[in-house]
């Protein structure tokens, strides 16, 4: 059963998880206890779903807003933290778009970066494909240059600083016309931003895939690699949608495949990875609670899913924290965990070199400078 998802991975894995129980619980973070009382490995992960515009903390906020002379329509730290408690999509977003008012300068977009980075490497991510969305910029009258090259920036040093292997994706918001979208791509290809890949986020219902046809084929043209949010919200079949008209080769979300048994064998039998979110798909109720997340059908329907953060700041977590609570809800084994793991660095755009390293790390338990 684990060569399916071991893939490459060396040895007997199950057996080895017993003997790599140590490291330590990543700030903010209670210790997770193994059997044997020690605290538990964090895993080494790859992050494959992340919007670095969702790790803004509200202490950054604040830091950069007097940086830049902005006056917050909050009182202090407390009221923003209070907001961070929305309950809905749109509050979410309103919140969201809000805040980035205080990305102003390269150094703005730096420190953000400069700030996730530090906390993934604690949260055990080694390797990380980060999102950024030009055109939640570009409509403040930020230019590409200033939140490309500051967040490029960090990511270029990412694996000497933090250990960290990193790719940058220009995400695309998918309510805003392809045109929009495709002129913003021409911008980063014109100016040869340090992009790897591109993809499709913001309000999926009622803006399928199919929509952005062009902008998939361009991006390919241009030896980019392909993912797009799927079935969150949106129904299942924009998850095929995205696979069949826009080639993606990773589907980010994916959940509601489990309403079409036929895409889930086809998911499995193609091992596509979904990059799966579950304190994200709480906090926008996607799902009611945690306890009621598709997670362990999918792995138990052999699907290739990886366990992300989102927009940590304001979902609840970093991807230690979900897999801390996808373990006290589920009571998720050491097997389970580091198959999602192993299934994260799999689905990676790193080099073959890379995921081998990272494999081999995951599977010996020692911690690669
Ligand atoms: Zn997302």
């Amino acid at each position: 059963m684990f060569r399916r998802w071991a893939g490459n991975l060396p040895g007997h894995y199950p057996d080895r998880m017993e003997n790599i129980a140590g490291g330590t619980a990543a700030p903010g973070t209670e210790a997770d206890e193994s059997e044997g009382g020690a605290p538990a490995r964090v895993l080494p992960v790859a992050e494959l779903h992340l919007h670095i515009e969702g790790t803004l903390q509200p202490e950054l906020i604040f830091a950069l807003a007097e940086r830049n002379g902005i006056t917050l329509p909050y009182s202090g730290l407390e009221e923003l933290r209070e907001k961070y408690e929305f309950t809905d999509l749109q509050s979410f977003l309103d919140l969201y778009y809000a805040n980035m008012a205080v990305l102003q300068t390269e150094e703005d977009f730096a420190a953000m970066t400069h700030a996730y980075l530090e906390r993934a490497a604690a949260a055990g991510v080694r390797h990380a494909e980060i999102m950024m969305d030009p055109q939640a910029h570009l409509s403040r009258g930020i230019s590409l240059e200033t939140c490309v090259n500051g967040v490029a920036s960090v990511l270029a040093t990412s694996q000497e600083d933090f250990g960290i292997s990193t790719m940058l994706i220009a995400a695309f918001l998918r309510d805003l016309p392809e045109d929009s979208a495709l002129e913003v791509l021409d911008g980063l290809l014109a100016m040869e931003a340090p992009i790897g890949a591109i993809g499709l986020d913001s309000a999926e219902v009622g803006n399928p895939p199919a929509k952005f046809e062009r902008l998939y084929a361009k991006a390919r043209e241009a030896g980019l690699r392909l993912t797009a949010h799927a079935g969150e919200e949106g129904p299942a079949s924009y998850i095929i949608e995205a696979l069949d008209v826009l080639g993606v080769e990773r589907i980010d979300h994916g959940i509601r495949c489990m309403d079409d048994p036929d895409l889930v064998e086809r998911l499995v039998a193609a091992r596509t990875p979904l990059t799966v979110c579950p304190l994200s798909n709480v906090r926008l109720r996607a799902v009611d609670t945690l306890a009621d997340h598709p997670l362990p059908a999918m792995l138990a329907a052999g699907l290739n899913v990886s366990v992300n953060s989102d927009d940590p700041a304001y979902f609840g977590g970093y991807v230690d924290d979900n897999f801390a609570q996808l373990k006290a809800v589920f009571d998720l084994s050491d097997f389970d965990k580091a198959r999602l793991a192993a299934n994260s660095i799999h689905s990676s755009f790193a080099s073959e070199e890379r995921k081998a390293e990272l494999l081999e790390e995951l599977n010996s338990g020692e911690v690669a400078p």
